[in-house]
């Protein structure tokens, strides 16, 4: 075979990419071993009924052509009212890039902002998407880490510091995946600055927005940000429709115009009956306070389930759909703890190293299993720590 593109090759270099733990346990699953999945960020449920019953009218009624590049007027317009609700300013359609899924608008977001060999800044602990999506840009990155003690808030003066004459973009996630840490004003604020001080784009993944304890505030409203901020939306979690893949960009309309572009190379629009069921399911709410309330519940319940265990320390954990367990005082290394957690009571979680050092000595505990799972897997954990030492 020829030569694939270093580019392409370049994308996840090491062919490690931080999921071996899930894998294996879910070989395992499928092999019959009773194993709680806590590794995986999607839901347990099925998308809400409205929204299947609405895509089936759809399909059933001949919507099986192509779309307008940039999302159907209407869901365009279905899209910047959810956007204006979710970062507080008033916004256009024409603001608007509907994307299959929230990843896709990442890679259209870091495609518009930089230009090979120029840099972003990323705040560690991230998505583990992120690196590869700047390096299928031909972008250089540099990860400022967030830190446990600081409930994973981003660090103002490590940011600055990392800010480089070619740097363009700034990558923020809140509520975090995976740390679960919702960004506090403060820390929007900083981060804000120096956006606004060393002309940078702020890239801003708001895709667990309604899944948050407290108020939502977008850096896209603060003063002098809307013309610089582009905001990462999707369907997935909110609406729970991660397999439809349905998303959005948000930003200055020149710049969405440009992107049409991108979309007219790349996936050349969305599906027409997809589209259509999501304009129902953003007009009509479908499902959003429902699951912002499974996941505000469960992980109440898995918190209070864990409490008084030995040596596990909770951080970040107020919104999206994870828990960050320190697990430092009982085993250093987060990558040997999920393996022997798995192999000793059957429970998958996602070493923190996965999302990057900062992170490190940390586990990700997803909420997407019913309660009393949580609870079970609670009670594992606990008999586990307890024979640990
Ligand atoms: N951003 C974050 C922080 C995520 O956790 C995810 C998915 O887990 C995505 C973006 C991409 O989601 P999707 O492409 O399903 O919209």
């Amino acid at each position: 075979m020829p030569h694939p593109s270093s580019r392409i090759s370049g994308i996840t270099p090491s062919g490690k990419d931080g999921w071996e733990v899930h894998f294996d346990a879910m070989s395992r699953k499928q092999a019959g071993e009773d194993i709680i999945m806590l590794s995986v960020g999607d839901h347990d449920f099925d998308t809400p009924s409205e929204t299947v019953e609405a895509a089936v009218k759809y399909v059933r009624s001949g919507h099986h052509h192509y779309t307008q590049l940039p999302g159907l007027p209407r869901l365009r317009e279905a899209m910047s009212k959810l956007s204006a609700r979710c970062t507080g300013v008033a916004t256009s359609a024409a603001e608007i890039l509907a994307t299959p899924g929230g990843q896709a608008a990442l890679f259209a977001a870091v495609q518009a902002t930089l230009d090979p060999g120029q840099h972003a800044i990323v705040v560690a602990p991230y998505y583990a998407t992120y690196p590869g999506t700047f390096r299928a840009a031909g972008a250089g990155f540099t990860v400022v880490e967030a830190h446990a003690e600081d409930g994973f808030q981003p660090d103002p003066a490590a940011i600055e510091k990392a800010v480089q004459a070619n740097t363009r973009a700034m990558l923020i996630n809140s509520p975090n995946n995976p740390t679960g840490a919702v960004y506090s004003r403060k820390s929007r604020e900083a981060i804000a600055d120096i956006c606004r001080r060393h002309d940078l784009w702020l890239l801003s993944d708001e895709v667990y927005w309604t899944i948050a304890h407290g108020e939502h505030i977008s850096p896209r409203s603060l003063p002098g940000m809307a013309e610089r901020t582009l905001v990462i939306n999707s369907m997935s979690k909110s609406h729970g429709m991660t397999g439809w893949r349905i998303g959005w960009l948000t930003g200055p309309e020149p710049i969405v115009s440009l992107l049409i572009s991108l979309n007219l190379v790349s996936t050349y629009g969305l599906p027409d009956f997809v589209s259509r069921a999501a304009i129902e399911a953003l007009e009509n709410d479908w499902g959003v306070e429902e699951i912002a309330r499974i996941y505000d519940t469960r992980r109440l319940a898995f918190l209070d389930a864990i409490r008084g265990i030995n040596g596990v320390t909770v951080r970040g954990s107020e919104g999206g759909m994870y828990v960050m367990l320190d697990i430092r005082a009982v085993e250093p290394d987060d990558e040997a703890f999920a393996w022997r957690l798995l192999d000793a009571e059957k429970v998958a979680v996602m070493p923190g190293s996965s999302f990057g050092d900062a992170a490190a000595g940390c586990i990700r505990i997803s909420l997407c299993q019913p309660e009393d799972v949580l609870r079970e897997s609670a009670r594992r954990l606990r008999r586990y720590i307890a024979g640990h030492g």
